[in-house]
């Protein structure tokens, strides 16, 4: 009997597994990678990473291993191993209530630790990578336990081994982090909208305690992105293009006030959310599907949206801005099945959007 996967990703398209195992010990998981050796199966979390762009699926795991073990205390830091099935945020809660810190930016970020390291989640200036220093993997084909510290994750912006050299090859079944004791750590504060919000609340952004800066997260998000349980998506769409600083600058003399972050030597970081919305892309929609009026980055489900639909609309944005600036954007998000051409691009007369 087929599963609706409706309720379990927040696009919230009309979606069906065809099987549908849940695995919450590393048993059960080389039971189950075990038998399906050799034949598509999609790996899910949270759901709030992924695009469905068939409406049925043959085969999901999901990944639900629990628990948090405190492997090793010193003054001045911690070391826990925590399952890939434990929600995101109540984790990031509990780290700061056991005067854990860290984990503060990434406050309220949908979805479960085991998923984090496969896009080195990141927000406000702060990854995962800082506080990850390994992962608990077993190998999908040789189903053997190993454990793959954060120099072979090969972590980047939005990225790891993961999603690049090793895609589809790990189930992730804990995660590794070393947090920083009280005394021990600094809250980055850097990013201008936690500052304001700080600063609203007289709290001064340098002076700022860990849980304060979760706090001013929270209200920035609160108040700026969709939440899925409303408004089907899946964050932010695309990632913000890395680009070579040569071809930066003439962009800046077309468009002077276009942010512009440098990341390392040659190469600076682009808004993609910026672009799309300098393309006329910010709170447009056909059907149910368009890019939400408060985040141009965000694409979302209106209603009853099929994957399909969100991906020809997707693409169609990538396309526009692709013409109007010269700068490839690709998916943030995780499509199923994997990325391919044969999706038809709508052909959209301006009058309609
Ligand atoms: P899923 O969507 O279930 O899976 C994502 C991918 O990882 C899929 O390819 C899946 O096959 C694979 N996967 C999942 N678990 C495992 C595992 N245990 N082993 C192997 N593969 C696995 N992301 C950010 O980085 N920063 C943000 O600030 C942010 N904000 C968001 C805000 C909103 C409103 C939403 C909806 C999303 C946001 N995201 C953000 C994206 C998303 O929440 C994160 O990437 C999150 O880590 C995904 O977790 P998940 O459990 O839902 O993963
Ligand atoms: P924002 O603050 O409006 O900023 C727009 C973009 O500019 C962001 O994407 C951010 O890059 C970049 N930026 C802003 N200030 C910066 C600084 N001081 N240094 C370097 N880069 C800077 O962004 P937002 O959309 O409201 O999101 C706030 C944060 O939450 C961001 O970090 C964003 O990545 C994260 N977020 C992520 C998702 C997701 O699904 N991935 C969804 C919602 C929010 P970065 O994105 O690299 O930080």
């Amino acid at each position: 009997m087929s599963i609706s996967l409706k309720d379990k990703h927040t696009f919230g398209c009309a979606v069906a597994a065809k099987e549908y195992w849940e695995m919450s010990s590393i048993s059960e998981a080389i039971g189950a990678l075990k038998q399906w050796s050799g034949v598509p199966y999609l790996i899910l979390g949270g759901g709030s990473n992924l695009l469905f762009t068939q409406p049925e699926i043959p085969r999901v795991l999901a990944v639900r291993m629990l628990g948090l073990e405190l492997l090793k205390e010193t003054k001045s830091y911690v070391e826990i191993e925590v399952g890939a099935g434990v929600p995101w945020h109540p984790l990031v809660m509990q780290t700061l209530q056991s005067g854990w810190y860290g984990l503060e930016n990434l406050a309220l970020i949908p979805g479960l630790t085991g998923a984090g390291p496969m896009q080195n989640i990141g927000a406000y200036g702060v990854e995962l990578r800082q506080f990850c220093i390994g992962v608990h993997v077993i190998h999908r084909q040789g189903l053997k336990p190993q454990f793959l510290d954060a120099k072979a994750c090969n972590f980047g912006y939005r990225s790891s081994i993961f999603k690049t050299e090793a895609k589809d090859q790990f189930l992730i079944s804990s995660v590794r982090f070393r947090l920083p004791k009280v005394g021990f750590h600094k809250p980055n504060t850097d990013y201008g909208a936690i500052r304001e919000t700080l600063m609203s609340k007289d709290i001064d952004p340098d002076m700022a305690n860990p849980l304060q800066v979760a706090e001013a997260v929270m209200y920035i998000r609160s108040s700026k992105l969709p939440d899925p349980n409303e408004l089907g998506n899946a964050g932010s769409f695309f990632k913000n293009p890395i680009v070579p600083i040569d071809r930066v600058e003439p962009l800046q003399q077309r468009f002077p006030q276009m942010p512009v972050y440098p990341v390392s030597e040659g190469f600076a970081k682009l808004a993609a959310g910026w672009l799309i919305d300098q393309a006329g892309w910010k709170g447009k929609s056909l059907g149910s599907v368009g890019m939400h009026k408060n985040q141009a980055l965000v694409l979302v489900n209106y209603g009853d949206a099929s994957g399909k639909e969100l991906w020809s609309f997707a693409q169609l944005v990538a396309q526009d801005v692709q013409e109007k600036f010269g700068v490839a954007l690709e998916p943030e998000v995780n499509l199923w099945p994997a990325q391919s051409n044969e999706v038809p691009i709508y052909r959209l007369q301006e009058k309609q959007l």
